[in-house]
């Protein structure tokens, strides 16, 4: 695959000219240069070099090489910075590729990728043409432990497991594996078997992790056996240390790269696997520009280097699982525990089934917390305040109004003269608020949402001698009141700790024996196609909160809808099932990965600003709907334009559904930098997210 990018002319012809991005300027274009004579053996792809540029003098990345340039009158590389490329070839394509699927400039993610870079620690640390270190001896421990006699099932399954794993490493070819398990340590067992193999060989492995605490419990393990070889980036790093550390990936010093999304761009020449530990995680998906999926991204560098990648996460990804059905990928199943699904007790609350329908704590729930208390044990009460748009639903049957069209629930707003309205996030269709509900008739129909705070008096009435502690963004001041709080529930101080996300967070579980989840009906009822993958995988993840069980443990699921699939699936932790459900809903309705979905949203603070560039923006759409090279789309809240409040600016978001993405996207580059600098800039911004991981 050539991608555009001439690297094999110094085989076949000279090296003339350098096609160069510039990185200091917002542009979206290539820019020819000529190589005077003395450099022509020392540049090469990925190399960043001084060029004049507009009276001025700048630095542009080296992005392919030409025998012939069509532009008159080229000038001259000044000099190369580094005097190995930052950047491998295979990097550069795949910066490459980022720009084109993810409609951003090849700039942009460069400048994102390369450290920046001050001019005086180039001499400081700079790369040293050292020969590569020679592969650290490795404890032959793999291949004794392949005599021992086995003995239960699922240590054969582990063998066999590992077995085939390791002949993918072995073949050296491009190839995806998912391995669903639902214990860290088993997995961690694989990977390193796998990177000792790989280094083994002679070759290199990238290992990311979503969040920091992840990152820091991976990178634990890993340095009990690969201190020296290792880089990690985590989040605290400066730009310094993290030039310092591409420099000794550049030489060669070491052989494993840890870190979150971004570290998917190490420059590492003998590139031999990547590991993607828990690829669900929407944090792998970069919120700001570039907006890339650090998943993606590793599928696409794997298939560029032709190497192994391995996948791995309790509750995979729709779009992974789907590739595993469709035979893209190897599905490996590595799930042990028996014994501890016999002492775990999963609970689902029918909240219409309440005899008080005000209240937020059902009766048992109430009464399992009393008994937890009177155990002397610890309570942890879980509350999702994502969803900062409330909706309906019917506290007798459980019904919620949703979009005819999108399947999602409408969202409930109060407009700017206190009129309720129902409003559908997804393609703008507006909705009369009823006081009956459509399903069963009842009146109590009425809007869904709560916070911590309130959670947090009813329980304080509700059990007047306990200790209770809050653990959400609103409740903390300072690092030290979060550090302060969990001390004392660690500690065994609180009895019971009521918190959103920020719980699954240093909490420890050991001594708690009662997990209530408050609502699984405001995370099912996000705006959100991904609403139901996301409960089951946050859910699931609240309940692994559990690590160690040897008592009698009991998670409890209040919802107002116990047989929608995600419930099902969590109580019978049966991720199958909810694939299964899940995958029929997505094709009906023609969501991902069925299409792919493009998010367009316009900011700014005028309202008849932003009303027009929305316009402008449809219109130009609609001309790429007559365009032959461009692919079939569905644009979706064009017609119904919505303008939404938010913070201090007007906002309009469209979504554009297509399944043919690449051929949507040459169609969509053509104009569009003009059209983004005729009509956008600081004060009408437009972002373009593909493939976004949050709807709204
Ligand atoms: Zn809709
Ligand atoms: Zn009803």
């Amino acid at each position: 695959m050539n991608n555009g990018i001439n690297e094999f002319i110094n085989m076949h012809g000279e090296k003339k000219y350098a096609e160069i991005v510039i990185l200091e300027y917002n542009f979206d274009k290539i820019f020819h240069y000529c190589i005077p004579q003395d450099l022509k053996d020392r540049i090469s792809l990925g190399s960043r070099v001084t060029i004049p540029f507009r009276g001025k003098v700048t630095t542009g990345c080296v992005v392919g090489f030409l025998a012939e340039s069509d532009v008159k009158n080229l000038k001259d590389i000044r000099q190369i910075t580094d005097r190995k490329p930052i950047l491998t070839p295979q990097v550069i394509r795949l910066t490459k590729w980022i720009s084109n699927y993810y409609l951003c400039s090849w700039e942009k993610i460069l400048n994102y990728a390369i450290p920046k870079t001050r001019r005086a620690w180039l001499n400081k640390f700079d790369i040293t043409d050292i020969s590569p270190q020679k592969p650290p001896r490795l404890p032959e421990d793999d291949k004794s432990s392949d005599n021992e006699i086995i003995f239960s099932a699922e240590e054969v399954k582990e063998k066999t497991l590992l077995k085939d794993i390791e002949n993918i490493i072995n073949n050296k070819k491009f190839k995806t594996v998912l391995i669903r398990g639902n214990d860290f340590s088993s997995r961690m067992k694989i990977y390193l078997r796998c990177i000792r193999k790989t280094l083994k060989e002679g070759r290199q492995a990238i290992v990311l992790a979503p969040t920091e605490s992840h990152l820091s419990e991976l990178a634990g393990l890993l340095e009990k056996e690969f201190k020296d070889n290792m880089v990690v980036f985590d989040e605290k790093i400066d730009q310094k240390a993290k030039y310092q550390k591409w420099i000794k990936i550049r030489n060669s010093q070491v052989n494993i790269a840890l870190g979150m999304r971004s570290s998917i761009f190490v420059p590492f020449d003998r590139l031999g696997l990547i590991i993607v530990e828990r690829e669900h995680s929407s944090l792998y998906k970069e919120e700001r520009s570039p907006r890339y999926n650090a998943r993606e991204v590793a599928l696409k560098r794997a298939e560029l280097e032709n190497i192994p990648l391995i996948l791995s996460s309790e509750t995979p990804s729709v779009e992974s699982y789907w590739n595993v059905h469709e035979n893209n990928f190897l599905e490996e199943e590595l799930n042990t525990g028996e014994e501890r699904e016999n002492l775990l007790k999963k609970t689902i609350i029918d909240m219409t089934q309440e005899k008080s329908k005000k209240k937020i704590i059902s009766y048992e729930l109430q009464q399992a917390i009393s008994r937890s208390l009177k155990n002397k044990r610890q309570v942890v009460l879980f509350l999702n305040k994502r969803g900062f748009s409330s909706f309906m639903i019917c506290s007798q049957c459980g019904h919620i109004p949703k979009c005819p069209d999108c399947n999602t629930s409408l969202s409930y707003h109060l407009d700017i003269q206190k009129r309720a309205q129902l409003i559908c996030h997804n393609c703008g269709k507006r909705a009369k608020v009823t006081d009956v509900c459509a399903k069963c008739g009842s009146k109590e129909i009425r809007p869904l949402g709560m916070g911590t705070q309130k959670l947090e008096s009813e329980i304080k009435k509700m059990f007047t001698r306990a200790e209770i502690r809050r653990l959400d963004r609103d409740s903390l001041i300072k690092d030290d009141d979060y550090r302060q709080i969990l001390e004392e529930f660690n500690q065994g101080n609180t009895d019971i700790l009521i918190g959103t996300q920020m719980v699954l967070k240093g909490v420890d579980f050991n001594n708690v024996d009662l997990i209530g989840i408050i609502s699984a009906d405001t995370l099912l009822n996000l705006p959100d196609y991904r609403s139901g993958e996301k409960t089951f995988q946050l859910l699931s993840e609240v309940i692994s909160s559990f690590r160690e069980i040897s008592f009698p443990k009991e998670v409890i699921i209040q919802t107002f809808n116990p047989e929608d699939h995600c419930i099902v699936a969590l109580r019978e932790q049966d991720y199958n099932y909810f694939y299964q459900k899940e995958i029929e809903l997505r094709k009906e309705l023609d969501y991902p990965p069925f299409t792919h979905i493009i998010k367009i949203v316009i900011l700014g603070e005028e309202k008849e600003a932003v009303k027009q560039r929305a316009e402008y923006l449809i219109s130009y759409l609609e001309f790429l709907r007559k365009d032959k090279e461009s692919a079939e789309f569905k644009l979706l809240g064009a017609v119904d334009m919505v303008l939404w409040k938010s913070r201090n600016d007007f906002k309009v978001q469209f979504l554009v559904k297509v399944k043919d993405l690449e051929k949507f996207n040459q169609a969509f580059k053509k104009k569009y930098d003009k059209m983004l600098s005729k009509h956008f800039d600081q004060k009408n911004r437009l972002t373009i997210d593909v493939d976004p991981v949050r709807m709204i």
